[in-house]
């Protein structure tokens, strides 16, 4: 049994850079993808995120002088945070990782592809201007349920939960099927900002179950 047409899973950016072996590994990230797989299999819709950069990426450390990783600067558009460059087109950095299997996946957002402007959220880019159509994709397709596991829970999977509240959907974060990467408490203040729009924190266990009592009932 299946959740209901009207739910998507997204799965945010399993890929090999934020993975072990990552040029912006997440510690242990790949412990969550058999959870990802599984959960799958409880959706008919499923929409995978790709961090999809050019090489010059505003996003990179190494595109800016006397900077260095994790420091952060000033945009037009608010503070960002520099990482290692990670997850360039066309690199193994960027594929999915080889451990997701989600073949019946419908629809793959890649983002960050502006070189000027970094996107967390698989739904506005970080100028919070920019739309990636994520949200006129599911809105045309009358889906009003967002589920959200993957990499990083306090980063893109945050992000994209909460502009998916603000966009309307019903969003829930699988918590148990999410890495952190966790730099200075960002982990619990993405969890304060998340509640605070009216995002659910949910764990895998409840929706099997719940999916499992659809199928006896
Ligand atoms: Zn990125």
């Amino acid at each position: 049994m299946v959740l209901s047409e009207s739910s998507v899973l997204i799965v945010v950016d399993v890929q090999n850079g934020f993975t072990t072996g990552g040029n912006l590994a997440v510690t242990n990230a790949e412990q969550i993808i058999p959870s990802i797989n599984r959960l799958a299999q409880n959706f008919d819709n499923i929409v995978l995120t790709q961090d999809w950069h050019p090489e010059n990426h505003i996003s990179f450390a190494e595109n800016h002088t006397n900077k260095k990783a994790y420091d952060t600067i000033q945009l037009d558009y608010g503070s960002q945070v520099l990482w290692p460059t990670h997850c360039v087109q066309g690199t193994q950095d960027a594929e999915f990782h080889p451990d997701l299997n989600i073949p019946k996946a419908q629809l793959i957002i890649r983002k960050g592809f502006h070189s000027h402007i970094d996107s967390y959220s698989a739904f506005m880019e970080a100028d919070h201007k920019t739309s990636t159509g994520l949200a006129g994709y599911l809105k045309e397709r009358n889906i009003d349920s967002v589920y959200i596991v993957g990499i990083a829970t306090d980063f893109c999977v945050a992000w994209t939960a909460m502009d998916a509240a603000k966009l309307g959907f019903k969003t829930f974060v699988i918590s148990d099927a999410t890495k952190a990467i966790d730099l200075q408490g960002s982990l619990q203040h993405a969890w304060q900002e998340m509640l605070a729009v009216g995002v659910k924190r949910v764990v895998m266990k409840s929706i099997l179950h719940a999916t499992s009592d659809e199928k006896s009932s």
